[in-house]
């Protein structure tokens, strides 16, 4: 360890400690205000507008997947009740409150929360060559999108590049959007991502490049790369504003349907929403959007493996992406892939820095079990890295120290837990069967070292 790692431990020992040690923790954000947020200081109803206006595309690109809900790109927000009946006996404390699952595990067309940002982006991205090639007019700017879908767009878009580093659901997401309007694709993979995702890619015409380091320097290069060409988009996960909003729309999304199950959340009513967190934009998005419909009844957590905690380690000493998982000794090596993060995004841990109410981690032999349970009790499928929350009300619930600050210890009974699933839908059966077996042999007591 260097000596400002050193120095920096001295001064965050008690919160760092844990993090270094690979235990699971609960770090409580000291810096929340109530006012002064950087709310609505970007523009998500304008990524909400853009979306509506592209649905008719989607429609007709993605028939099977978006047709019923009419080119709209959303997920069910369900309760689990014999699945918070099941954590009971785990956890042995009754969860007071509502448990619910937002399932973007099944969300349409790439079965990921990168569905959400990662086609927003690309979709914006066709709109601005479509405006400078001359497309589509000054007065038809958000009107029906629909003619996207068409070989005088398709030729046009062919002739652009869209290049992104992606741990694998990124990668999916971009690529199979980019291939459906007409660009010329590439994803910059790690060499850990699943093999079935890479093959998935190729089989749409997308090019793969393969890193044999991790996540970090797979975006490095793909970024570099794409810099040297004009004609070439690179998605960039750890600074991309545009990827942030497409996120940021599942706020409003929700208010919705919380409405529709008529489900309040106000200061009796308090929501605890916990996500899983890699680079950071799908949750802090999501966590921006909600705060921008609930503000501080909305109490948002990040979940993240005990050795690839970035977002918290950068949170906690302020270094955000100044300091790696690496630099406190830890490998940033983990089975949920979707997550195996070493630095945070800079953009996202300085939005989150007043806004996020805190930050869990989770040891990788929990989330299978937690995902072997969600079938059993649920009969829900979600991949690895999808839950890292499953467990965090529970937690939270045991957090006095949180409770007591935020006046919540009686408003327990009154409130909602929203568990965000993350992903799981694309991923071929028998690897799934492979995820379950694992999870059977860990509820009898197994660990994972004994397993491999
Ligand atoms: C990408 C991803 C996340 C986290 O999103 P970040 O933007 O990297 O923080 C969580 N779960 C799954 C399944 C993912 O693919």
């Amino acid at each position: 360890m260097n000596k400002l790692v050193l120095e920096l431990m001295r001064r965050h020992y008690p919160d760092v400690r844990p993090l270094v040690k690979r235990e699971p923790c609960i770090w409580i954000n000291n810096r929340t205000v109530k006012n002064g947020w950087l709310l609505n200081h970007f523009d998500v109803e304008d990524a909400r507008a853009r979306l509506e206006a592209f649905a008719p595309f989607l429609e007709r690109a993605f028939p099977q997947e978006v047709k019923a809900s009419k080119g709209i790109i959303e997920s069910p927000l369900v309760e689990i009740p014999k699945m918070k009946e099941e954590l009971n006996k785990v956890f042995g404390t009754d969860l007071r409150g509502r448990l619910m699952i937002k399932l973007d595990s099944h969300l349409p067309i790439s079965g990921s929360v990168k569905a959400r940002g990662g086609i927003y982006e690309v979709l914006k991205y066709a709109e601005d060559i479509a405006i400078k090639e001359g497309l589509i007019k000054e007065g038809e700017i958000l009107q029906d999108y629909g003619r996207f879908f068409s070989d005088e767009f398709k030729k046009v878009f062919s002739k652009y590049k869209v290049a992104v580093g992606s741990t694998g659901n990124l990668g999916l997401s971009i690529g199979i959007i980019s291939a459906a309007l007409g660009f010329d694709a590439t994803v910059h993979m790690s060499s850990d991502a699943r093999a079935w995702k890479k093959d998935k890619l190729r089989s749409l015409g997308v090019k793969v490049v393969e890193y044999e380091d991790d996540y970090g320097k797979a975006c490095e290069e793909g970024r570099k790369q794409a810099s040297e060409d004009p004609k070439c988009h690179f998605v960039d996960d750890e600074a991309s504003l545009d990827l942030f909003l497409g996120y940021a729309v599942a706020g409003k999304r929700l208010r919705i349907q919380l409405e529709t199950s008529g489900i309040s959340v106000d200061k009796n009513h308090p929501l605890f929403v916990y996500i899983p967190c890699g680079v950071g934009g799908a949750p802090g998005g999501i966590a921006y959007g909600i705060k921008q419909e609930y503000g501080e009844h909305a109490h948002i957590f990040f979940v993240e493996p005990v050795d690839a905690p970035a977002m918290t380690l950068g949170l906690m000493t302020q270094l955000h992406n100044k300091i790696s998982v690496q630099d406190i000794g830890l490998s940033g090596l983990t089975h949920a892939d979707g997550l195996a993060v070493s630095r945070p995004s800079a953009l996202v841990g300085e939005i989150m820095n007043n806004m996020l109410n805190g930050a869990l981690t989770v040891k990788d032999e929990d989330l299978y079990i937690y995902l072997a349970k969600l079938y059993e009790q649920e009969k829900l499928l979600i991949e690895p890295s999808a839950c890292a929350a499953i467990g965090s009300p529970w937690n939270i619930e045991d957090c006095d120290e949180y409770l007591l600050r935020e006046s919540l210890m009686k408003k327990l009974d009154k409130a909602t837990h929203i568990v965000w699933a993350t992903g799981g839908n694309m991923v071929p059966k028998n690897e799934m069967r492979q995820y379950l077996e694992t999870g059977k042999k860990l509820m009898s007591g197994k660990t994972l070292n004994e397993l491999e």
